[in-house]
């Protein structure tokens, strides 16, 4: 069985392993978010070292974004717009693919989620459902009729518009691009800007969770209108707020209001909106499977 190289590229830290899957990943490190060169630099110095003992099929890099996901592009693998300082327009996929010599697969950290995911998690078999992540920002990928979404560029889920609920006492959101877009009204920040405190230490009491629940499932209801996905699966820090999983499912049925008309939500939305199948696991194994369905293209 061939060998494959990971990396789960954060806004914060780097995780890369090798491995082969959920049964196989070892030699995991962990390295801070610095510079892109020092920071791709040690991935790469990682990678050259497991090479030797062992050589790499290939590579799959899921990433924070906006990335360049499409392999015809002169910048695919590239990070793109970010705001994170010194990152914007840096080449990292093609970068790792040289160094290494081998290819990359190379996708938004929430695409390569959702494939893990698929391949060994909460969604094997099916063709179409979404991952979002709550944490430090909010974003989305999954597969449409079994494919990857990229399109345009690729999926901003966590970017749609919500309008403020009249008891949220920031109603003008925190996203410096659009206020109250679902990032803004609930992402990790957003919920310790509004209530004082690390979303960590809320407790579960606290009304800051009737409205973060609010906002997750108006945004789900949308996507689930938009993307008719048959299974959404939520990760990220702020979901391990167990207590927010009945409460955003309940929710979600209340916002689509018996309109869509599946046993999924009305009967069994239990097993609709789920936590991760590979829990912390699916951004570094998404990564092992990006590699994965790149030798297999
Ligand atoms: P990242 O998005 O940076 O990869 P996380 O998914 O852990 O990392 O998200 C970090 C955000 O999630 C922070 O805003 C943090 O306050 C929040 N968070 C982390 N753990 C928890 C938790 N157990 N409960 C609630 N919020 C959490
Ligand atoms: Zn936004």
């Amino acid at each position: 069985m061939p060998l494959y190289g990971a990396i789960e590229a954060g806004g914060t830290k780097f995780v890369c392993a090798v491995g082969t899957g959920p049964d196989n990943l070892h030699n995991e490190i962990r390295f801070p978010t610095t510079t892109p060169q020092e920071t791709i630099g040690r991935a790469i110095a990682y990678f050259k070292e497991q090479a030797a003992q062992s050589p790499l099929a290939a590579i799959g890099v899921a990433a924070f974004g906006p990335v360049d996901p499409n392999p015809a592009s002169d910048t695919f693998g590239y990070i793109t717009t970010t705001p994170k300082p010194g990152w914007a327009n840096t080449d990292f996929g093609q970068a790792v693919s040289r160094a290494l010599g081998v290819p990359v697969g190379f996708d938004t950290d929430v695409n390569g989620a959702a494939l893990g995911e698929h391949r060994w998690g909460a969604a094997q078999g099916l063709d179409n459902f979404i991952y979002l992540t709550i944490g430090t920002g909010i974003g989305g990928g999954g597969l449409v009729n079994g494919h990857l979404m990229h399109g345009l560029i690729h999926p901003e889920m966590g970017h749609i518009l919500l309008p403020p609920h009249p008891d949220d006492p920031h109603p003008e959101g925190f996203c410096p691009y659009h206020g109250h877009c679902l990032e803004g009204m609930a992402n990790g920040p957003a919920l310790e800007k509004r209530w004082g405190h690390r979303a960590e230490t809320l407790a579960p009491d606290h009304p800051a969770w009737e409205l973060e629940a609010h906002y997750l499932a108006v945004g789900l209801a949308g996507l689930i209108c938009t993307l008719s996905p048959e299974r959404i699966i939520l990760g990220g820090g702020v979901m391990e707020q167990a207590h927010l999983f009945p409460l955003v499912r309940q929710k979600v049925q209340q916002q689509l209001n018996g309109y869509v008309q599946s046993p999924a939500i009305l009967d069994k939305i239990d097993q609709y909106i789920v936590p991760p199948g590979l829990g912390n696991r699916a951004g570094i194994l998404g990564a092992i499977a990006l590699a994965e369905q790149q030798l297999g293209e």
